[in-house]
């Protein structure tokens, strides 16, 4: 190892001691700290009206793995409140565009894990990713006992025939968990493919490469594709893992 990186090892060792605290516990790397870093993006005073949950710059990062508070929320469901990783069945599980974080806990699990992203020109993708198209899943129908769809369907024009293909493949009384960046306050999704523009859709959706602003509806959107959905909300009582206590999960079912 050279000097400058053995260095930046040090200082970033005791930067990590310094903040050593009991304000929140990280899932992932189980590092206790004073703080959590920003991340995401700062919404424009156009959508801040909107109250968008999942979204926005927030200081929910791990100082020590980099995790955030939507993944860490979809694994402490899955692993408290689920139990699949106690269970002595292997849960067959597809994650599309799998966190950094989520996917490498959920690979060396007990679990049969497949894990997908719609690879783009100039990003690199772990070895483990393969290059899926959620509109055109290449398995079976009713394969999945679990599928993760983790603040991805705001990004994809054909939503409502990427929730066919994920209730599609999932298995009869299978679990998905299919979290969007949701506005409360509007009664309506806000949708319009005329626009294109990143500007403009940063100012309306509230992020330039988003489709829509989901509102109240999502739900409807999700039912009318099969599913059967529970709203709750896990974030109180497993606050100590940084998680946004106005996110919601989207607990969705395919009915027998
Ligand atoms: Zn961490």
């Amino acid at each position: 190892m050279n000097l400058k990186k053995l260095l930046s090892e040090i200082h970033r060792e005791l930067w990590l001691l310094k903040h050593r605290g009991h304000d929140y516990s990280c899932p992932f790397c189980g590092y206790n700290a004073d703080m959590m870093l920003p991340f995401g993006q700062e919404f424009v005073e156009d959508v801040e009206k909107y109250h968008i949950v999942g979204g926005g710059k927030r200081n929910v990062r791990c100082l020590k793995c980099g995790s955030h508070d939507r993944e860490r929320l979809v694994y402490i469901y899955l692993k408290h409140v689920a139990g699949i990783f106690q269970s002595s069945r292997k849960f067959e599980v597809l994650h599309i565009a799998p966190e950094p974080r989520l996917s490498q806990t959920l690979l060396k699990s007990n679990l049969n894990y497949i894990c997908g992203d719609l690879f783009t020109k100039g990003y690199t993708y772990p070895e483990y990713v393969r290059n899926m198209n959620v509109l055109h899943l290449p398995f079976e129908d009713n394969t999945f006992d679990v599928i993760l769809c983790n603040h991805v369907l705001e990004h994809i024009p054909e939503d409502r025939k990427a929730l066919q293909e994920l209730f599609r493949t999932l298995k009869p009384s299978g679990l998905a968990l299919l979290q969007v960046p949701i506005s409360y306050q509007l009664e309506h999704t806000i949708e319009d493919f005329s626009i294109q523009d990143p500007h403009l859709r940063e100012i309306t959706f509230g992020q330039e490469d988003h489709c829509r602003l989901y509102g109240k509806d999502y739900i409807d959107r999700l039912k009318d594709s099969g599913f059967e959905v529970k709203m709750i909300n896990i974030s109180t009582e497993y606050a100590q893992f940084g998680v946004n206590p106005e996110e919601n999960l989207f607990i969705c079912r395919k009915r027998v």
